[in-house]
């Protein structure tokens, strides 16, 4: 009986590997489509100055808006592409896209606004894909190199080899910034802070989940604002959702914030209507 069971549970486990792995195949075939013919595109979620209280960044975020599957998460979609070798198509499609819909926000007026790029690890470590190519997609959209940050993760750096380095020296030598992204979540973070030679460092949402409630929490991220800035390097906290924590966050000195509390990701059509929000609220406050 017990045996019976276990084969059954076998047999259904089986059917469910199958069954994702011909999802898994649908959907690639799927997501080959949608990156060829353009369907993806690029929400943008706006990162606030603590100091000014004014949107100062943008981080533009992937989304892909399934015909029949609905929206489809980049934590599922970007993994695939890496997976398949369509990373490096969909990475240039976001930067061409984020950098010409910026230029345009400068051209409204609003020319302080920065935009915050993701980078997959992959993509980073790719020997064949050049500096030079993501540097040409930034220069053709007319958009200031200084206005633009590649985001890495931690997990790109556990390696440096010179390779990573030198692709990082070459973005920054024609003004591109950089951030480490989800700070705190990979290993030897301490290690790499030190030999990155990054502007921006993100602080990962786990840790500021149980600010300003838990003593230990707060010494922890205390101690990690003052390395950073000791370094010469920016803050931005992600995932402020409430008050008490962006207040908290003020108060530490942390340089920008982005979460739900601001907003959440938007459409550029959405963007565009927030900042028109925003900037009568401030001529107001200025007369
Ligand atoms: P990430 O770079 O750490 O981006 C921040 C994620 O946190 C976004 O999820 C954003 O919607 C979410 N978030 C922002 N504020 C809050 C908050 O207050 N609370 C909570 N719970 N979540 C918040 P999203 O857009 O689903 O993206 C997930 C991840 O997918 C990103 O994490 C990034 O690693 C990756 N990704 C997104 N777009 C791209 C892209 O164009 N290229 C690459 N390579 N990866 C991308
Ligand atoms: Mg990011
Ligand atoms: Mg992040
Ligand atoms: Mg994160």
């Amino acid at each position: 009986e017990a045996k019976n069971q276990g084969r059954n549970t076998c047999i259904v486990y089986e059917q469910a590997m199958r069954q994702s792995e011909l999802d898994k195949q649908a959907l690639l075939v799927e997501l080959t489509e949608a990156i060829k013919s353009g369907q993806l595109t690029v929400f943008y979620q706006p990162i606030i100055d603590n100091f000014t209280g004014k949107v100062a960044k943008l981080e533009a975020l992937v989304r892909w808006q399934h015909p029949k599957r609905g929206f489809i998460s980049p934590m599922v979609f970007v993994p695939l592409a890496e997976e398949v070798g369509l990373i490096q198509q969909l990475g240039q499609q976001v930067l061409r896209q984020a950098c010409l819909q910026v230029k345009q926000l400068h051209h409204l007026g609003y020319e302080h606004l920065e935009v915050c790029i993701n980078r997959s690890t992959l993509e980073f470590q790719n020997v064949d894909l050049q500096a030079s190519e993501w540097i040409k997609v930034i220069q053709e959209s007319g958009l200031p190199a200084s206005s633009v940050t590649l985001e890495i993760t931690e997990s790109l750096l556990m390696n440096s080899d010179s390779q990573h380095m030198q692709r990082i020296t070459a973005l920054k030598a024609v003004g591109i910034n950089i951030a480490i992204d989800d700070f705190g979540t990979g290993y030897s973070s301490l290690n790499y802070l030190r030999s990155l030679p990054a502007d921006v460092v993100k602080i990962d949402r786990s840790f500021i989940a149980d600010i300003p409630c838990n003593q230990q929490d707060n010494l922890l991220f205390n101690g990690i604002i003052n390395i950073v800035h000791n370094l010469g390097m920016k803050v931005v906290v992600e995932g402020v959702e409430t008050e008490l924590q962006q207040n908290y966050i003020q108060q530490q000195g942390c340089d920008f914030s982005q979460g739900f509390l601001l907003s959440k990701p938007l459409s550029f059509d959405m963007l565009k209507d927030f900042l028109a929000v925003q900037f009568r609220q401030y001529s107001v406050g200025l007369m």
